[in-house]
């Protein structure tokens, strides 16, 4: 939140936020899971903490059931989080129920419960554990840009995923981003607890926590787990390795895995009954939101081009900020306009807040000269990308960067872009 300050759905899960901190921690807040804990009766047993978000905490866990390790979302316990929770149960057990096959790359919900612990009731879920995050990939990637090949193939992941959500179930996801698309794989295999051989911990006793089963991961990792487990609630959202540390040294993308997968649909909706007026995390925000002109699954489709920018680059497309006597609605829209050009006045005029930004000749009111700086020679000056490649990814774009929504193509028609294939 702290991080994108826009005050809705997105979480500070990967941005300066390093971890939830304590004060989520009390009665209607996040329950303090410790390696060991067991959940459903026993079933699931926690392992270590994966990440965070505003409305949960989300843990590496075992199922002792089927004798494997998936991803335990624990909610927070308060009644519009367990609201929240449920509402995302329904629409994973539709997105469950639609891909019997798992094939169509969103993340799969394989059951869920509810856990009563000393700050409350939490509803959780329990999906298949899935890798690292698409932001941290163009982190680990030292934000250089992961080469538009590696581009075209997450795009063509992403848009499998999308084109089933909108075309085959009428959901529109609503907070896409690269924090939100998770690998299939973990980019370091020894934070796979398969690939790794990790034996998974039963007990919630210290000394078990860190005994010799856990030999495939390096001593420092140990020490640093043990000091983490005993200040559980200070743990760092992604537990094994900070960012920091591998924005040292530079790597090579070959050999990671790019499948991946859609996740959080804490914020989804049906395209037929849209809650929320305000939707997405502010970078990936769609102009038709802004505005308060309603919004389709095509305000997914400008979220996908925002991210399939930022992975060609490393830099996200549209970062707006408040400025001097203009909000940072103003300045995203100015922004949007220096790149793709001006907002029909159509289109400029349709929002419930139109008034408030554009005045009658459909120009910003407070932010008079604009400089024009098309993505393609963006893409050239800025990026370095050759001519051919930033024309390729130029015309990629720009249709699903349309102001008019419904111009926009769906995710079935980019699947059948050449440039993809
Ligand atoms: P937000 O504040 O973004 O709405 P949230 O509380 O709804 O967050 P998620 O975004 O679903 O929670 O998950 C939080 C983090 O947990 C993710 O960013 C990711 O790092 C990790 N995570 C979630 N699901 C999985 C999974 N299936 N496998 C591995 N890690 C996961
Ligand atoms: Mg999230």
């Amino acid at each position: 939140m702290a991080f994108l300050g826009n005050g809705y759905c997105s979480s500070g899960s990967e941005g300066e936020d390093e971890d939830e901190g304590m004060e989520g921690y009390r009665k209607g807040g996040y329950h303090a899971a410790r390696p060991g804990d067991r959940f459903a009766g026993g079933r699931f047993v926690a392992q270590r903490k994966l990440g965070w978000g505003n409305f949960s905490t989300v843990w590496l866990a075992y199922d002792t059931l089927l004798n494997r390790f998936v991803a335990l979302k624990i909610q927070k316990s308060a009644r519009d989080y367990a609201q929240a929770a449920l509402h995302e149960i329904e629409l994973l057990s539709a997105i469950a129920k639609g891909d019997p096959t798992n094939s169509k790359n969103v993340v799969q919900l394989l059951d869920h419960f509810k856990h009563a612990g000393p700050n409350g009731h939490h509803v959780c879920l329990v999906t298949e554990f899935l890798g690292d995050s698409l932001l941290r990939l163009i982190r680990y990637n030292r934000n250089k840009g992961i080469g538009l090949s590696r581009v075209k193939e997450i795009c063509r992941s992403v848009l499998v995923g999308l084109d089933y959500l909108h075309r085959e179930l009428g959901i529109i996801h609503t907070d896409l981003k690269p924090e939100n698309v998770l690998l299939v794989s973990t980019i370091n295999p020894s934070k796979d607890p398969v690939r790794s051989g990790f034996t998974p911990i039963l007990e919630r006793t210290v000394s078990n926590q860190y005994s010799g089963s856990v030999i495939s991961f390096s001593e420092k990792m140990l020490k640093m787990r043990a000091r983490r487990a005993v200040a559980k609630i200070s743990l760092r959202r992604e537990s094994l390795g900070g960012v920091a540390a591998e924005m040292e040294k530079e790597r090579s993308l070959d050999g990671i895995s790019l499948k991946c997968k859609i996740v959080d649909f804490g914020n989804a909706c049906w395209g037929s009954q849209q809650l929320a007026g305000e939707i997405q995390t502010r970078q990936y925000r769609a102009p038709e939101v802004i505005i308060g002109a309603g919004y389709s699954y095509s305000a997914d489709m400008w979220s996908f081009a925002c991210m399939a920018f930022e992975l060609a680059t490393g830099e996200v497309l549209f970062a707006p900020k408040t400025c001097q006597g203009c909000s940072e609605d103003e300045d995203h829209l100015a922004l949007m306009m220096e790149t793709l050009g001006k907002m029909p006045k159509k289109i400029a005029s349709s929002g419930i807040r139109s008034k408030d930004y554009f005045d009658r000749h459909g120009d910003l009111k407070r932010i008079r000269r604009l400089k024009f700086w098309p993505l393609e020679r963006l893409l050239v000056q800025r990026y370095n990308f050759t001519e051919p490649d930033a024309q390729g990814l130029a015309d990629f774009l720009r249709p699903i960067l349309d102001f008019t929504p419904e111009n926009r193509p769906t995710a079935a028609a980019c699947l059948k872009n050449p440039w993809l294939n």
